[in-house]
């Protein structure tokens, strides 16, 4: 009766018809026949099994790589078996991690259905608001309105706030600081050709925010992308990451990130799904105003009432215009450092956090392929193959078995892990000013370049900040910026960027050169990395991969180039707030949200964030009753 989900059913990769194929193969039916104790695995119907998941294992600890499968068996579908064999039904039976009875379907719509339910379920919401705020100050509000709300930044928490709050009746502005991503990709292709750097439109600031010139990848440590993971009820909905998913794919993407065991985009998918994004917003009568940077807030007894903003275009910040709104979502990404030295200047509580540093690792991709595949290397081919363009995850855990120095300031252990792999990638430039210089990686979707590349880093705190002199709430921010500008230094200019290969720098030798190519487009100079970061940062990174090529034999080679510097890992900072409404605690009417508060780390995760803190907003502006 009902829906039965299948687990962990394993097909070999000759016989599977490949990464890109979703449906029912005759291999796996074999192994649904197997597990559901069915005698002859062509008399299944496919019709009656959907794949729900699928992921390509390629663990050492296999004897082969395979892909491995999770479907969905709707047993009514099954009745169009002959009547005979009906009898292996009423045997199925749960199976721990195997086979689990699943008697309610979860709902698993986009959030714009979602809310339409809400609006339709919840008796109490109020799609126009009364608001009357009494107040003789400079920002008078009519009596009968919708609540008006600010959303500043249009990254994926931005944009997902603007959503919600858009659909649940509020009146939105959207403020983006950088170009709309028609004339951010021309920003971003004279930045890549010519080095001139838009200190308003690059790869951290525009509309999608930081990720639209990314890998995509939209996998999140915040917990699986489906539904029984961070299945939270909002009127008897659930949301999560999933209606995140789901959102994604009404707005274009394609639907196989909700299958995929690591869903990817790609910068060439990310682009026609923001636009449909904004079209969306739009029809819902969002304004969005691209190329106004907001300034300041406007503050009254201690509340916020609007934001002060200029053209970003221009430098005098002469321009500017005061505007008026009932709430201000602050989704400004961990790079808007003028936002926090902004907050500080109001006295609000800022509270420095850990993050990680270290450089960006290149290696030729057949490398990998062939380190993580080893026969099936030649199945990649360039990611139109059988089998997904190879990546990996590495982390190594430091303690004082490992040497004290590693260690030191007050930390008992210390972390080195890979960061935002891109296989099939490119590195490139992510600094927002021509005197810093820092980097990270992005893909088109197929993954096709000669390259993979991956951040290692090493986690940092206070204490970090403290033995180079940097105290106070932006102490991190100083961090970043030291080694921003040192890797800028030691580059000579240009953005052009410091690079080792990975066998000197482990023997603290320059390399020869000319140095192996890299995929990065503005130019790599050879330089020692060990004189970017102090000691205990090196040697951490210098232990952590000898063991990375205990674990990946061949990651240590010739051809594997480390480039300078790897520092915007996540948010310096967090941006308290409360748990329950997402409002600062120091500041009212401001929602601090996504990764720029410290609240989220990548693509996902903001964008839940967002989601989340447009619901809160809209209940506290009595738009929504329901549970969040
Ligand atoms: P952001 O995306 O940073 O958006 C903030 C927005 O606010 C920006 O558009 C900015 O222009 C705007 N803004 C800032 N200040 C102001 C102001 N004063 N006025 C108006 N607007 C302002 N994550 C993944 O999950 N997968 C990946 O593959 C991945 N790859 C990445 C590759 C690169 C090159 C980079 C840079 C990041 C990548 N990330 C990836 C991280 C991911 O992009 C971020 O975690 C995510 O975008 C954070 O979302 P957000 O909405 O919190 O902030």
């Amino acid at each position: 009766e009902g829906l039965w989900r299948l687990s962990k059913l394993s097909v070999s990769v000759h016989t599977d018809p490949g990464k890109d194929f979703l449906g029912v193969s005759d291999g796996l039916l074999q192994q649904i026949a197997k597990v559901l104790e069915f005698p002859v695995a062509s008399m299944l119907p496919p019709e009656a099994f959907s794949v729900v998941r699928k992921s390509f294992d390629a663990r050492k600890v296999l004897k082969e790589p395979k892909f491995v499968y999770t479907v969905d068996v709707d047993v009514s579908k099954l009745l169009s078996l002959e009547p005979r064999t009906w009898d292996f039904i009423s045997r199925l039976e749960p199976k721990v991690g195997l086979v689990e009875h699943m008697p309610h379907v979860r709902a698993s719509g986009d959030l714009i259905s979602i809310v339409q339910d809400c609006k339709n379920a919840s008796d109490g919401a109020l799609p126009l608001k009364n608001i009357s705020h009494g107040s003789e100050g400079s920002y008078k509000y009519p009596t009968i309105r919708k609540p008006k709300v600010a959303v500043v930044g249009s990254g994926p928490s931005g944009l997902f706030a603007s959503l919600v709050l858009a659909e649940l009746g509020a009146d939105v502005t959207l403020i983006e600081r950088g170009q709309a991503v028609e004339q951010r990709g021309r920003d971003i292709g004279a930045l890549v050709v010519r080095r001139i750097l838009e200190l308003e439109s690059n790869f951290c600031f525009g509309e999608g925010g930081a990720g639209t010139w990314s890998d995509g990848k939209l996998v999140t440590r915040i917990g699986r992308n489906s539904d029984s993971v961070l299945a939270d009820s909002v009127s008897g909905m659930t949301i999560g990451s999933a209606k995140v998913m789901n959102t994604l794919v009404h707005f274009g993407a394609p639907k196989n990130i909700l299958v995929n065991g690591k869903p990817h985009l790609g910068t060439d998918k990310l682009i026609p799904l923001l636009r449909n994004f904004r079209q969306h917003l739009q029809r819902l009568g969002v304004t969005i105003k691209f190329r106004t940077r907001v300034d300041d807030l406007l503050i009254e007894n201690a509340h916020v009432v609007g934001v002060k903003v200029s053209d970003s275009k221009d430098k005098s910040h002469q321009d500017f215009q005061k505007l008026g709104y009932d709430a201000v979502i602050l989704a400004v990404g961990h790079s808007a450092r003028d936002i926090y030295q902004m907050l500080l200047s109001h006295n609000m509580n800022l509270v420095p956090k850990d993050f990680a540093v270290g450089l960006r690792i290149e290696h030729p991709q057949e490398l990998i392929n062939s380190i993580q595949y080893s026969g099936l290397a030649s199945k990649v081919h360039n990611g139109r193959g059988k089998v997904p363009v190879a990546d990996y995850k590495v982390i190594k855990y430091v303690s004082s078995e490992d040497g004290d120095a590693l260690v030191n300031l007050g930390a008992t252990s210390r972390s080195c892990y890979s960061f935002c792999m891109c296989p099939g990638g490119q590195v490139v430039l992510t600094s927002t000013n021509p005197s810093e210089l820092c980097i990270n990686g992005m893909s088109f979707s197929r993954r096709s370049s000669k390259w993979a590349n991956a951040a290692l880093v090493v986690n940092v705190s206070t204490n970090d900040f403290d033995a180079l002199n940097f105290h106070g709430p932006l102490a991190g921010v100083e961090f970043q910026r030291e080694f921003e500008q040192r890797a800028a230094t030691m580059g000579g200019g240009n953005f052009v960027v410091p690079v080792q290969t990975v066998t000197d720098f482990l023997e603290n030798k320059l390399s020869a050169t000319p140095v192996p190519p890299s995929s990065y487009r503005l130019g790599v100079k050879a330089a020692n990395l060990h004189e970017l970061f102090p000691t205990h940062i090196t040697d951490t990174l210098k232990h952590s991969i000898s063991m990375f090529d205990k674990e990946l034999p061949g990651f240590i080679s010739k051809a594997a180039l480390l480039h300078g510097v790897e520092t915007r890992t996540s948010s310096p900072l967090q941006i308290p707030r409360c748990n329950d409404t997402y409002e600062s605690t120091s500041l009212k009417g401001l929602y601090p949200v996504g990764e720029g508060a410290g609240y989220a780390g990548g693509i996902v995760s903001a964008a839940v964030d967002g989601m989340y803190a447009g619901f809160a907003v809209a209940k506290n502006l009595d738009l929504f009753s329901g549970d969040i």
